[in-house]
């Protein structure tokens, strides 16, 4: 949410909907229509969102109130760079390396939290801002690079999956091994979602791996109690305001996260990143929209101009 949590929070709270502000009931939360139109809509069209710089006046405010306390935390798929068809291809819309150089150098704290390996996002982001690759796995904070302690020894297990993957699931779907994980992406051959699902459950089953679901894709991931949660609640510790932009239901615990600071004092901006797949739960779950890669970096640019 925009502000501390305080007393008002307790039957519910209601933002106004400038800026496509998250109306709160008892029964959870939705997407407003602007202000009075109540709050049903689950459903976030790429053409039906609110007004986009009021949305982004919003999020500067929050954010650059005090960017010495403050952390802003980075999706990178979807929230910095469009998603594609081939996941290899995918790249940071123009303006969006410099600007999170640039942001970090005035904020406490800028990082990359992603799917992603990190030797992905190393070869991609800039040494000024800090990186969690694979939802936390691999890390490089302030330039030091660590893995997680018990995650290595999962490395042959998930190579071994992949190779079955490849192996066993039509030629157009897409296996991506990421060392400690492996994505298994059915983008280009949307029908054969529930047999690569049905796939991946009964290798998770085999192996140990643990199903994660993602946009078009399923991953295989060690059965370790870290996701985006974990990373960001590390990587904001000692901040008095921490954002956070993503899109994909791999952020809710990034979230979740937000939330329990919230609860703690700290003033949080969840932002979710619209797209014509917009999962119902990100939107729901966030404070403010923003319409694709694009518009991150058009809303928090003059913040460092
Ligand atoms: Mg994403």
């Amino acid at each position: 949410m925009l502000v501390a949590r305080g007393g008002a929070e307790g039957d519910g709270d209601r933002r106004d909907g400038a800026g496509g502000a998250v109306e709160r009931s008892g029964h959870g939360a939705s997407v407003a229509e602007p202000a009075g139109r109540g709050g049903t809509v689950l459903e976030v069209p790429h053409r039906s969102l609110p007004d986009p710089s009021a949305t982004a006046e919003r999020l500067r405010a929050v954010v650059g109130a005090d960017p010495s306390s403050t952390a802003l935390f980075f999706d990178f798929d979807g929230t910095l760079a469009p998603i594609v068809e081939d996941p290899a291809a995918a790249t940071a819309v123009d303006g969006a390396l410099d600007l999170l150089r640039d942001l970090a150098r005035r904020f406490r704290r800028v990082a990359v939290v992603s799917g992603r390996p990190r030797s992905f996002l190393v070869d991609r982001v800039g040494p000024e801002v800090d990186l969690s690759g694979l939802y936390g796995l691999e890390t490089r904070v302030a330039g030091q690079l660590h893995d997680h302690a018990d995650a290595d020894r999962w490395r042959t297990a998930v190579a071994a999956v992949a190779d079955a993957a490849t192996a066993a699931l039509p030629g157009r779907v897409v296996v991506e091994p990421k060392g400690l994980s492996l994505t298994v992406h059915y983008r280009e051959v949307p029908d054969a979602e529930a047999a690569v699902r049905a796939w991946a459950e009964e290798a998770g089953r085999r192996s140990g791996l643990e199903l994660r679901p993602a946009k078009r894709s399923v991953e295989l991931h060690p059965p370790l109690d870290v996701d985006k949660g974990t990373s960001v609640r590390a990587l904001s510790e000692g901040c008095r305001t921490v954002a956070y932009l993503g899109d994909d239901v791999g952020d809710l615990p990034a979230f979740a996260a937000l939330d329990e600071l919230a609860a703690a004092g700290v003033t949080t901006c969840k932002v979710a990143i619209s797209s014509d797949e917009l999962h119902p739960d990100v939107a729901a779950a966030a404070d403010l929209l923003l319409d694709g890669p694009e518009a991150v970096v058009a809303a928090l640019a003059p913040l460092v101009s």
